[in-house]
């Protein structure tokens, strides 16, 4: 598993941007002060950024305010706004290499998914969304009587959007993309974890993108997230992060003035196997479904059930591959693994852990920290889980992989659907009735059947029950940002 962390490789890109983008200008927080951003490898700092408060928050939504109402950007031309947010992925592709490296520097997770999977899909989804901007209209409606009705789709506003740190750009696309392509304007708040390559993408925008369009505030989330989501002049407020941050979230915009919410919370998706399925293949799925970003990801098959008659086959190819699973310095060729993206992310892991074993789960494998600095964690397996313990319900966020048995198609239906969330699962098996079975009794909001982490600029996502509330992505993300205005004329001469 070990590869050498003693020394640690040099990213190869400079830290340029560390104040907030309101405006158009870089500038220092209102009150002066900073926060440190970490390399989670060793836990030292690698820059101070600029640090938002409520102030800092007023004058990025002043400014977007402003360029909403009067600026050009809703009324430019919807070609016009899709040839910017291209020239922008162009640019994106021309610095791939540094963003990656800033992403992965920041965040611990493999310099190479960075650079190969997570820049590529960033600028696609600018592409994708840059697609859609030319091609969002209304509909002529045959209402009853002399009237001839139409309705106009119409940005909302200023879009306040809050991100969290497993996928900093990934998110920020996610957000970014659909509300510029729809004609809003934005003030983004990235997470306290990651706030450098929020603020370096802003930045690559043409200057096409007039000044205020997109305010970039690094800060904390009860003081800049919470101002931004009780501000009484943001319309629309876009969050990604916690179950019990989404509530908080929900909660302020409720008290506030009923601004639009979407919500991409927390999830315990189960990852099913079945009795015919391919057990090696399913294991490498089911491995990569959970350790995946460190196990830092809202959707990972957190849940492995498994059918009993494969379980025991499963649970020691499950361990024997956890047991190779390459850990070490994300800037190392090869590696599969880095580190969990801060001490305090790293301590919770470590105490769900305990809790595993305390439970009395079986520990197949792993369960330490691995190494001596920096917040890496050994992949852990645990078998023998039962759907009462705390790490077959919580959210871990780790590289924790929790087996557990099932007997039956109807059993593990009624045990996948307890959780409180309802945000993904996956499906392993040949049988397509089995599948479509599943996929359609399972209340969850994606569906991967014999895959898994598919995620496409067409696909949509978004959570069931405590998962969410709406769909980002795809089609259905442009309902986020748009409003829909009804026109009614009179018909003179009928
Ligand atoms: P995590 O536990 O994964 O860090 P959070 O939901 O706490 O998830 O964080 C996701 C994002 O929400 C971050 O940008 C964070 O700053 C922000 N946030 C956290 N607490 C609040 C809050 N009370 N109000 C607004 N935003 C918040």
């Amino acid at each position: 598993t070990a590869a050498a962390l003693e020394e640690t490789i040099t990213p190869s890109v400079q830290i340029s941007y560390t104040q907030h983008l309101i405006n158009g200008q870089f500038v220092d927080a209102a009150s002066g002060k900073t926060f440190p951003a970490y390399d989670p490898r060793t836990g030292e700092v690698i820059a101070r950024v600029a640090e938002g408060d409520a102030e800092d928050i007023n004058r990025a939504v002043a400014a977007a305010r402003k360029a909403f109402d009067e600026g050009p950007w809703p009324k430019m031309s919807a070609y016009e706004r899709s040839l910017i947010m291209l020239r922008f992925a162009d640019l994106v592709d021309k610095h791939r290499g540094e963003l990656a490296a800033l992403e992965s520097w920041n965040s611990g997770k493999p310099y190479e998914q960075s650079a190969k999977s997570e820049l590529p899909s960033f600028a696609r989804l600018f592409r994708y969304y840059a697609g859609w901007a030319d091609k969002i209209h209304g509909l002529t409606v045959p209402a009853d009587g002399k009237h001839h009705v139409q309705t106009l789709h119409e940005p909302i506003g200023v879009a306040g959007q809050i991100i969290p740190w497993n996928f900093p750009l990934i998110m920020f696309a996610w957000k970014v993309g659909p509300a510029l392509a729809c004609g809003n304007t934005i003030v983004l708040k990235s997470a306290e974890q990651t706030p450098l390559t929020a603020l370096y993408a802003a930045k690559l925008f043409p200057r096409g993108l007039p000044p205020g369009v997109l305010n970039v505030v690094s800060g904390d989330g009860p003081s800049a997230g919470a101002a931004l989501a009780s501000h009484m002049d943001v319309d629309k407020i876009a969050f990604t992060g916690s179950t019990e941050t989404g509530k908080i979230i929900l909660e302020l915009a409720a008290k506030s003035n009923l601004k639009q919410v979407t919500l991409e919370l927390g999830g315990k998706s189960p990852f099913i196997v079945c009795e015919d399925a391919e057990v090696d293949k399913a294991v490498e799925l089911a491995h990569f479904a959970l350790f995946f970003n460190q196990g830092q990801c809202c959707c990972a098959g957190s849940r492995t059930y498994v059918h009993e008659r494969v379980y025991d086959e499963f649970v020691e190819k499950a361990k024997a591959r956890a047991l190779t699973r390459v850990v070490g310095d994300p800037f190392r060729k090869g590696v599969e693994q880095g580190p969990q993206i801060s001490s305090e992310q790293f301590e919770k892991v470590l105490g769900y852990i305990k809790s595993g074993v305390e439970s009395s789960a079986t520990l197949e494998c792993g369960g330490q920290r691995f190494g001596s600095r920096g917040y890496f964690i050994q992949p852990t397996v645990f078998s023998n889980v039962q759907d009462d313990m705390l790490i077959a319900q919580d959210e871990i966020f780790g590289p924790v992989q929790s087996i557990l048995k099932f007997k039956n198609i109807d059993e593990v239906i009624r045990r996948a659907n307890t959780s409180r969330y309802g945000l993904a699962a996956g499906i392993f098996t040949k049988n397509i009735d089995t599948a479509n079975t599943l996929s359609r009794a399972l209340r969850v909001g994606t569906v991967w059947i014999n895959c898994f982490d598919v995620f496409d600029a067409a696909i949509p996502f978004g959570g069931y029950k405590m998962s969410g509330i709406g769909r980002e992505k795809g089609i259905y993300s442009l309902n986020n940002y748009l409003q829909v205005k009804a026109v009614v004329t009179p018909l003179k001469n009928p």
